[in-house]
């Protein structure tokens, strides 16, 4: 049994019923249970800005699958509650990516675990220090990570009852 990360987006759609319904299907999934899930976050869009404001969290699962069978599982979600790909990056009613999967480093094409944006991410790292802020992150704590990316980059982002 291993520990697997999971970052949640939608900012198309009712958002918060498709991350409720998400959250279920994937402890619903075989071989995984979801055991905490971090507060939900409404988060300014970086990168392609033109778009509406996201609903953001983080997912803690119990696997006992492999990790592309969690990227299949997580894929058949996300095209069973509506997600279509048209602009990268652009808005959507849910993304489901693999943050962590216990200790794993995976480079495949279809696959890199740690994620390797999160780290440039108030909204990943940001509700992923809720669950694990003492884990090691390149040399320093994912809370401490958070923190600096807070203070660096100005972005807005905060908490919302789900
Ligand atoms: P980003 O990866 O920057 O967050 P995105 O989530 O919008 O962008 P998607 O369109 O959801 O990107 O996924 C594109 C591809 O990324 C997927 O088909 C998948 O094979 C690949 N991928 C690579 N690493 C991961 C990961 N850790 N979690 C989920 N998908 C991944
Ligand atoms: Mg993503
Ligand atoms: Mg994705």
């Amino acid at each position: 049994m291993e520990y697997s990360y999971i970052g949640i987006g939608s900012n198309k759609g009712d958002s918060i019923r498709l991350i409720r319904k998400a959250l279920d299907m994937m402890d619903n999934g075989p071989g995984v249970k979801v055991t905490r899930v971090a507060p939900l976050y409404r988060t300014q869009p970086v990168g392609y800005v033109d778009q509406p404001w996201f609903y953001n969290t983080v997912a803690e699962m119990e696997v006992e699958i492999t990790p592309f069978q969690l990227l299949d599982l997580l894929q058949k979600v996300e095209k069973k509650l509506g997600r279509v790909r048209k602009i990268r990056w652009g808005p959507r009613t849910i993304d489901l990516d693999i943050l962590l999967f216990g200790d794993r480093i995976i480079r495949h094409p279809k696959l890199t675990v740690p994620h390797p944006r999160m780290g440039e991410r108030a909204f990943v790292m940001v509700p992923l220090s809720y669950l694990i802020p003492d884990r090691d992150f390149g040399g320093r704590s994912v809370r401490e990570a958070a923190r600096a990316l807070m203070d660096d980059q100005q972005v807005q982002i905060c908490k919302h009852d789900i």
